[in-house]
């Protein structure tokens, strides 16, 4: 593989610090160009000096101003501001990390369909959001998932014709509260919430594992990703995380793919796509024994996929105001101001005033600046109701 040159954006995050030791163990495979943080910038300071990017991005002025006292900036590019890290894209590189979270990657999910860089995609919002637009931007396999579900569907599907594959199964490992009623999910608290039993993740997601809503904007992604309909998309529950997911074929047969949790080996195999680094994480011991369950999800515990399903099928603005609404009441839930199950119904009351509204704007429809006001608009929604239940 001739070597690649890499844009990680969302650096210091847990998806771009596990990019970035993926890259210093594959020295002569991998050249850092750009890098891309929000406020941390000590850890982007350090990122800076051990890989020497051409260019950086920093999302504001103020921690701008905080890294130039940390760098020195004779040596480096610093682009400022919330549209930055779209910016520093236009650099030319081969392969671009997202590795930011939520709405805020949209922009530069977009940029660097328009460079012709590959996008090793963690930031599943963006694709979720943008929905058609973005896939209408993104040429045959320029979109390769960094997702470990969506990895494993990438993997045990390559070679295959679409007509061959029956159903795509993604496993969820049930995240903290699996097996609980919704009466004891009532008061759980936001430290219980961020204690995921199997990954270590950015918080976000963490939170979003738990309510099962990652689960749901992950059927989105799968439909969008394979161009498998949400009936032909099934979770399971199997809560030691070994096996990804799974892509059932018409003959009846199933393919598995497996390793033990780990984030590198997917984010090093988009990095490195279609080819495979040596050694990048331990593979399974088969000489101690183990067990691996998988059992059906309780949906009426956790409707998250439920109301997700709904938005995908709708698809338009949908999927975008689910995940508007969502990123605002997980932040209601950090702050304290609302509880773990008014996460889900909240987000469900802002998706059935939108879908019924004449806000609702279809597929056919869709444009940027449309989405982003819905965005915008579901926002202020979530935020109402979120006053209306306040803790
Ligand atoms: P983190 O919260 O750990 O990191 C987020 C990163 O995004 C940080 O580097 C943060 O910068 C940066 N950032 C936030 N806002 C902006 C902005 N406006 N402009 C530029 N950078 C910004 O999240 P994760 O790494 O856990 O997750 C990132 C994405 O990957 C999410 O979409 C998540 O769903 C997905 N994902 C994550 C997995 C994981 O194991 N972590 C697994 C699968 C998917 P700073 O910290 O400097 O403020």
């Amino acid at each position: 593989m001739p070597k690649r040159r890499i844009t990680i954006l969302g650096s210091t995050g847990s998806i771009g610090t596990q990019g970035l030791e993926v890259i210093e163990k594959n020295k002569d495979k991998f050249e850092v160009i750009g890098l891309s943080a929000g406020k941390n910038v000590e850890l982007l300071a350090k990122q800076i000096n051990q890989f020497s990017p051409k260019i950086v991005a920093i999302a504001d002025e103020e921690s701008a101003t905080k890294l130039g006292k940390l760098i020195d900036s004779s040596k480096v590019e610093i682009l400022i501001g919330p549209d930055s890290s779209a910016q520093i894209v236009e650099n030319t590189c081969d392969v671009v990390l997202n590795g930011i979270t939520g709405a805020a990657g949209l922009p530069a999910t977009i940029a660097v369909l328009k460079t012709g860089a590959k996008l090793a995609l963690a930031n599943k919002e963006s694709l979720v959001i943008g929905g058609k637009l973005v896939l209408d931007l993104a040429k045959q396999d320029q979109i390769i998932p960094v997702d470990s579900e969506h990895s494993a569907l990438a993997q045990c599907s390559r070679g295959e014709e679409k007509s061959q594959i029956k159903k795509l199964i993604l496993t969820a490992s049930g995240g903290p509260f699996r097996g609980k009623t919704r009466e004891e999910l009532k008061n759980v608290t936001l430290e219980q919430t961020l204690k995921h039993p199997t990954w270590s993740m950015g918080q976000v997601v963490t939170i979003n594992s738990a309510t099962l809503m990652n689960k749901g904007l992950e059927v989105i992604e799968a439909h969008l990703l394979f161009g498998i309909a949400f009936n032909d998309i099934e979770v399971v529950v199997h809560p030691q995380s070994i096996v990804h997911s799974m892509v059932e074929f018409v003959d009846g047969s199933t393919m598995a793919q497996a390793s033990p949790p780990s984030m590198k080996l997917p984010i090093a195999l988009a990095l490195s796509w279609p080819d495979r680094l040596v050694g990048i994480s331990p593979a399974i011991d088969w000489t101690s024994s183990s067990n691996w369950t998988f059992e059906s999800l309780d949906e009426e515990v956790f409707p998250a996929l439920a109301v997700a399903r709904k938005a995908g099928e709708h698809a338009g603005s949908a999927p975008a105001v689910m995940n508007a609404a969502n990123e605002e009441c997980v932040k209601a839930f950090i702050e304290r101001k609302i509880s773990f199950l008014s996460i889900v119904e909240i987000v469900n009351k802002v998706l059935e005033l939108h879908i019924k509204s004449n806000d609702f704007v279809s597929n056919q429809d869709l444009t940027l600046e449309k989405l982003l006001n819905c965005d915008k608009n579901s926002r202020i929604s979530a935020t109402k109701f979120i006053e209306e239940v306040r803790v």
